[in-house]
């Protein structure tokens, strides 16, 4: 029986019929079906099932939901970069109470507490993410005054943050300051100089997944620190330390040339800015720390209410600075977890995946931090590969599984897959052989 293709009389089928046959198949909300009923009869009728459900099936795929990194890119943007489990609860939390005097108190007074002596700094707030720690920290510095930028860091990194135009937004101006490839302390001086009182604050940024290479020169934190002026760096991407002191062994060489919190604050910087979601390996959020009155501007400028971060974004913060602090980190930092287990656990994790799915062979792969984060360095990895361009079927999985394809090739890198999820992949696989 055909309820709802064509009638016998060649008239389309009617919206709701069309939307009562679609809910058999899709769990959607009625008034969802209703909306792609009625734009496959408008656009098809003599398929209008046909593509409704197609409109339907897409709908879902395009849920939110647990996906299963096997790509080798440690922070995929496209994957929401660092994987985080964040507590929920229905309960109240005490977000904006004082516990002591049962009065008012600020959401950011604990963790703030947390993230600086975490960093070594004086003072610190979380808003929605970096892009909104720069904005607002520009803002509440410079505002209708000169920002000093180099001109090798006036840069655009990822969809759409460019410094020029965060500078802008902020009300403050930008001034170029050197050259495209090499920046001096000197250049700095001379544009402060030059320009008097009005330049409120020096700029210093990472480039991230921009690089210059050859005869270039950028000016270090360090000597930055010695100019009249306050010096903010955006690092970008929050590695806390670049010594590492919550892992057992060696900060990773693939972290060498990555800049640091601690010690940018250690070389003077005023404040520090950095992305909760990549190498911190939090939630989506921007840090700022630093000098403790340049915080306090920060955090009682208006822009800071429309910026501020929700309870279970704090709270997650919270329990991941603790995890620092405590150094548990390789133990509870998803992200960390991935960036250091070894080669041989992921050679046999791999080699019992292939056994078990009688598919593939185990092979040696390049991870990437990904997200901007250490430009150009790789993490030795192991993975899988499958002749054949699997992507497809792959991520219509169940647990949808995000592959790599190469040269007809499917390669599933186990560095970035969680160690519990063995398991779904091994039934993935199989079901690609069958
Ligand atoms: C990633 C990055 C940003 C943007 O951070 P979001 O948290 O995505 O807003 C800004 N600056 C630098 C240097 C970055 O690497």
């Amino acid at each position: 029986m055909n309820r709802v293709s064509v009638d016998t009389a060649g008239r389309p089928p009617s919206v709701d019929a069309l939307a009562r046959e679609l809910s058999l198949s899709h769990s959607l909300p009625h008034a969802l079906l209703v909306d792609f009923a009625r734009r496959a009869i408008a656009e098809k009728p003599s398929e209008a099932k046909k593509l409704a459900d197609k409109l339907a099936d897409d709908f879902e795929q395009s849920l939110l939901r647990d996906v299963i990194n096997a790509t080798g890119v440690l922070l995929h943007t496209n994957l929401g970069r660092a994987p985080v489990a964040m507590q929920t609860s229905n309960r109240a939390s005490n977000l904006e109470l004082n516990m002591a005097t049962g009065e008012r108190g600020s959401r950011q007074a604990t963790v703030g507490k947390l993230l600086a002596l975490l960093c070594g700094a004086e003072s610190a707030i979380v808003v929605n993410n970096n892009a909104a720690a720069v904005l607002l920290v520009v803002a509440a510095l410079a505002n209708s005054r000169d920002v000093a930028v180099s001109r090798g860091e006036s840069v655009e990194i990822g969809g759409n943050f460019r410094i020029p135009e965060v500078t802008e937004q902020s009300g403050a101006r930008l001034v170029d300051v050197g050259t495209t490839n090499r920046t001096r302390l000197r250049d700095y001086k001379k544009a402060i100089d030059k320009r008097g009182n009005d330049i409120a604050l020096v700029l210093k940024v990472h480039p991230s997944n921009y690089r210059v290479s050859g005869f270039v020169e950028d000016t270090p934190v360090r000597e930055l620190a010695t100019l009249s002026v306050p010096v903010a760096v955006d690092i970008g991407s929050g590695l806390i330390d670049n010594t590492c002191p919550w892992l057992e062994s060696r900060a990773p060489s693939w972290l060498s040339n990555e800049p640091a919190a601690r010690q940018s604050i250690n070389d003077g910087a005023a404040l520090v800015m950095f992305s909760g979601d990549k190498l911190f390996g939090g939630p989506q959020c921007g840090v700022i720390i630093g000098r403790a009155d340049l915080v306090e501007a920060c955090a009682q400028h208006p822009l800071a209410r429309a910026l501020r971060p929700g309870s279970t974004t704090m709270l997650a913060m919270q329990s991941l600075a603790m995890s620092y602090l405590g150094r548990t980190a390789t133990r509870d930092i998803a992200f960390w977890k991935m960036a250091t287990i070894s080669t041989s656990d992921l050679q046999s994790r791999a080699e019992k995946i292939v056994t078990a799915a009688k598919t593939g062979e185990v092979c040696a792969l390049d991870s990437i931090p990904g997200a901007g984060s250490a430009p150009g360095a790789t993490i030795a990895s192991i993975g899988i590969v499958i002749n054949g361009d699997y992507l497809t079927r792959l991520r219509m999985n169940e647990t949808p599984i995000i592959a790599r394809v190469k040269d007809d090739k499917t390669f599933l890198d186990l560095r970035t897959i969680q160690p519990d999820d063995d398991e779904i992949v091994v039934q993935a696989l199989r079901q690609l052989a069958e």
